[in-house]
């Protein structure tokens, strides 16, 4: 059995990275999304344990000292991580696994997983992500604030990736995501 390939991919906040690796994976077969830990509060429309696991500082605080995280890094106030157990069982039993995550923890995978695929996507103006920031509606103004000034400093690290997707034209920022993934992807299927 051919081992998973593990892909990272990041972009600013409201470049539209969740819905099309949704999007891509609905379409493709041998492909999983690892589920982060977060303390960040549930937003309205999440559920427990399918966007993420929302678990407290204290709960995350002894995760990391039992050392079950891939990476894990703070981000906007709140910290994110990635089960490691989880990735690496799937991709040793032949899976690709995508992790969404933000760009210090991307450069931690890299360093450690010199294999792992790194895809940034982006739109072609800063304008344009402030505005689906704000239209989206989920962050209150002094976390938009937050995001927006984060987005300036993510946009540095595009250097990085080994592929830029640039989501102007979401149909065609999909077909790219799609065609990128297939064409990286280990496995057997
Ligand atoms: P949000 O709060 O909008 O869901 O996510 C905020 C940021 O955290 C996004 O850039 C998202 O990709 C990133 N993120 C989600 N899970 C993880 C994780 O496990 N590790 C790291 N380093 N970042 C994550």
């Amino acid at each position: 059995m051919n081992n998973g390939k593990l892909f990272i991919i990041s972009g600013p906040s409201g470049v539209g990275k969740s819905s099309l690796i949704n999007d891509a994976l609905s379409d493709l077969s041998g492909f999983i999304k690892s589920i982060s830990f977060t303390t960040r509060p549930k937003r309205k429309d999440e559920v427990q344990g399918r966007q993420y696991r929302f678990v407290t500082k204290e709960e995350f605080e002894e995760l990391i000292k039992k050392d079950l995280f891939l990476e894990w890094a703070p981000y906007c106030g709140y910290l994110y991580g990635t089960p490691k157990e989880f990735v690496i069982n799937q991709l040793n039993s032949g899976e690709n696994v995508i992790l969404e995550i933000e760009v210090k923890g991307a450069m931690q995978v890299k360093e450690k997983m010199k294999d792992a695929f790194l895809i940034f996507i982006t739109v072609s103006s800063l304008k344009q992500l402030e505005e689906r920031i704000i239209g989206r509606g989920t962050d209150n103004a002094d976390e938009i604030k937050k995001r927006i000034d984060i987005v300036k400093h993510e946009l540095k690290y595009q250097k990085y990736y080994n592929c830029i997707i640039i989501n102007n034209n979401y149909n065609e920022a999909l077909l790219n995501l799609k065609n990128v993934l297939i064409s990286k992807k280990g496995g057997n299927s």
